[in-house]
């Protein structure tokens, strides 16, 4: 008994534009925006060292203004939620340089309160809260899942919970990460990493928990990669011990790198009929897409940038593909496709040649 609009938004990508604020002390430099419109339209001036101005302009489903609300993008996000009940399966990527707001609009800040809640937390409400609603007729199971994607490896951030390694992890922060396989027949569970760990939660709250751990274990696992490269290691100690703070953002940038996925994993059966609905609802907050420099980095920073530059090519080669309907669609091409192929391909019809364009545009 879905409603046209929701109808609508089925099947589909959308590609919104979200202009974070500038941050306190920052000023524009390279990129003003000169325009929004109402309908998704952006303008985008560059001043040029001869004096010229160049101006792009973009078509986006719609853009947010720098002083939209956590509340106004999500209003957006909404009824996708519903239809991961309904069995669907929906992915919501935040995709941009690093510092252009994906952690805040995905997440939130640190500490946020109620009003910044990000898209993960306003969605597990909702889910909570629909499911609860439909609590006569159907019964749901809903678990989680959460992942991350370092130098084309999966592993689970949620490993350390499972049976002694919980303890081992509140005593003493034991981590413990594992590579895991990518299975490419995904279709019974509709779970493309079977072995991550799955975690069944019965609230928002429950999911919260698991998010601050994973999270904690993505930023101490990203420590743990980076002391490998001993110049970064004399880095490290030597912020380390003059400033918290610094200590805080160097841990922020080397997180950087990393993609995370979590994955709600919702299955209801329908009270009368007894016939089953699985939905997946995939949360991405993409790696950073700037181009770094291949001049100035080696090592295992050139590494990184390698593999992010291959994932997020990837996924657009993958987009595009099924914006083509071509036949080949190259999913194998990168984990994280690969780790999401069975929520993209739900995505083959009426996919708008925007999303092409915005691909095309931004790498
Ligand atoms: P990314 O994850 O893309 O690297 P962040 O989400 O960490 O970027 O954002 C960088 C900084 O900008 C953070 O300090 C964040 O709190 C702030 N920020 C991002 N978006 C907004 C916003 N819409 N309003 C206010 N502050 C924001
Ligand atoms: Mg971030």
């Amino acid at each position: 008994k879905m409603n046209k609009e929701l109808q609508d938004l089925k099947g589909n990508i959308r590609v919104y534009c979200r202009i974070r604020p500038f941050l306190p002390g920052q000023k524009a430099k390279q990129s003003i925006v000169e325009y929004v419109g109402d309908n998704g339209e952006l303008t985008v001036v560059n001043p040029s060292k001869q004096g010229k101005e160049v101006r792009r302009s973009f078509k986006f489903n719609q853009v947010y203004g720098s002083k939209a609300t956590q509340v106004d993008v999500y209003s957006e996000i909404r009824p996708l939620i519903q239809s991961v009940l309904d069995g669907y399966n929906v992915c919501i990527f935040a995709y941009g340089q690093t510092g252009s707001g994906k952690t805040y609009t995905m997440s939130g800040p640190d500490g946020a309160s109620e009003e910044e809640w990000g898209v993960n937390y306003r969605a597990m409400n909702d889910l909570f809260n629909i499911s609860q609603r439909r609590g006569r007729t159907c019964a749901y199971e809903i678990g989680v899942q959460m992942v991350e994607i370092y130098n084309e490896q999966v592993r689970d951030l949620l490993a350390s919970l499972s049976n002694f390694y919980l303890i081992m992890y509140q005593a003493y922060g034991f981590l413990n990460l594992h590579t895991l396989g990518v299975s490419s027949n995904s279709q019974a569970s509709g779970l493309a990493v079977p072995d991550a760990s799955m975690h069944p939660v019965q609230s928002s709250s429950d999911v919260m928990e698991f998010m601050e751990i994973g999270l904690k274990n993505r930023a101490k696992s990203s420590t743990a990669m980076n002391e490998r490269s001993s110049r970064s290691h004399r880095f490290f100690l030597q912020i380390s011990s003059f400033s918290p703070t610094f200590f805080y953002a160097f841990m922020f940038l080397i997180s950087l790198h990393i993609c995370s996925v979590l994955t709600v994993h919702a299955r209801g059966t329908d009270l009368k009929t007894g016939s089953l609905l699985r939905g997946n609802l995939h949360l991405v907050d993409l790696a950073g897409s700037e181009r770094i420099d291949r001049s100035e980095v080696t090592g295992d920073r050139l590494k990184e940038a390698q593999h992010i530059n291959k994932s997020l090519a990837a996924l657009g080669d993958v987009i595009f593909a099924l914006a083509q309907k071509s036949a080949h669609v190259p999913y194998r091409n990168s984990k994280l496709t690969q780790v999401l192929q069975s929520s993209l391909g739900t995505y083959l019809s009426s996919i708008p040649d925007l999303l092409i364009c915005y691909f095309e545009s931004f790498q």
